[in-house]
């Protein structure tokens, strides 16, 4: 069977050497999820990596990034995983972080020794789909894990000397759970030790059971002020030290800072409240269009 999902990769990853792992997703059922919907889930072998690589080496640095793309290639058994690692040491003996995207459960998987080697071996960063950290959402988005769950496989990782990047949905839990969202999903990262924070907002897009949910009156869409309301809670409750980047198409305001950066996180949180203060539902809706998006 061939590939034929296409290769997606988070915006920091623009400059590394992307290079095909798999497709499809292993768990594939958060009602909101778009992306691998209908793809079966599908993994290289080292032997198609290896290629890959060598196709792609004239062109990037000795010690470049590498990101292996895929929803959650780190589901891959761990044998596989240093399958992959050996073949990128060999070909580019200095390249500097391997970074893939992987579930909480698929953390959940790995022994602690497996995580340790898989660090040694090259593996510096996940990104991971953390999502929210109100428990009653993530059950209702049905996305397979709790927030204590999320911190426990975190702080693993936190151990193994392996860094995260986590994505945060603005709007996931729909009209009225805003402030309890932004509440709940800055204790959850005040817990941990996350790189990054990233943000999107909540676009509900067509053929996904959400979708669904919404045509039959069970789930209503959060307005982009309780959005961005939502983004205000958890900003004002997020303590730990990390870098927040919510810059993307699907955020109504675009903000990035080292949250431990007290005056730039002012001037930042001044903004988002004037903008409330100052801007109709209808300016604040119009920031973003999701409708076309969700043509796509
Ligand atoms: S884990 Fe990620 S890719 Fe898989 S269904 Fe959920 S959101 Fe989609």
């Amino acid at each position: 069977m061939e590939f034929s999902e296409p290769a997606m990769r988070p915006p920091q990853e623009a400059r590394s050497l992307l290079l095909r792992a798999t497709q499809g997703c292993t768990y594939n059922a958060c009602h909101f999820c778009y992306v691998s919907r209908g793809y079966p889930f599908m993994a290289v072998t080292p032997e198609q990596m290896e290629k890959e690589v060598i196709a792609h080496k004239p062109f990037f640095p000795a010690n470049t990034a590498i990101y292996l793309t895929g929803s959650n290639p780190f589901a891959l058994p761990t044998q596989t995983l240093k399958n992959y690692l050996s073949v990128l040491r060999r070909h580019f003996p200095h390249f500097e972080a391997l970074s893939m995207q992987s579930r909480i459960d698929d953390i959940s998987r790995k022994t602690s020794e497996e995580l340790q080697q898989l660090r040694e071996m090259g593996l510096a960063q996940l990104y991971i789909g953390t999502e929210n950290g109100n428990d009653a959402v993530l059950q209702l988005m049905n996305k397979g894990h709790s927030q204590a769950q999320a911190v426990e496989q975190l702080l693993r990782l936190d151990e193994a000397g392996i860094a995260y990047t986590t994505f945060y949905v603005l709007g996931l839990g729909g009209k009225g759970t805003g402030k309890a969202c932004g509440e709940a999903t800055a204790a959850m990262f005040n817990q941990v030790h996350p790189r990054r924070i990233t943000t999107t907002g909540m676009t509900i897009f067509p053929d996904t059971p959400l979708a669904d949910m919404v045509a039959l009156g069970q789930f209503t869409e959060a307005s982009e002020r309780e959005k961005i309301e939502e983004l205000l809670v958890f900003l004002e409750h997020l303590k730990v030290d990390t870098f927040y980047d919510g810059i993307h198409y699907l955020n109504p305001l675009n903000y990035r800072f080292a949250n431990a950066n007290v005056q730039e996180k002012n001037r930042v949180l001044a903004d988002i409240r004037e903008t409330l203060r100052n801007s109709s539902d209808k300016d604040l809706e119009l920031m973003v269009n999701r409708k076309q998006m969700r043509s796509l």
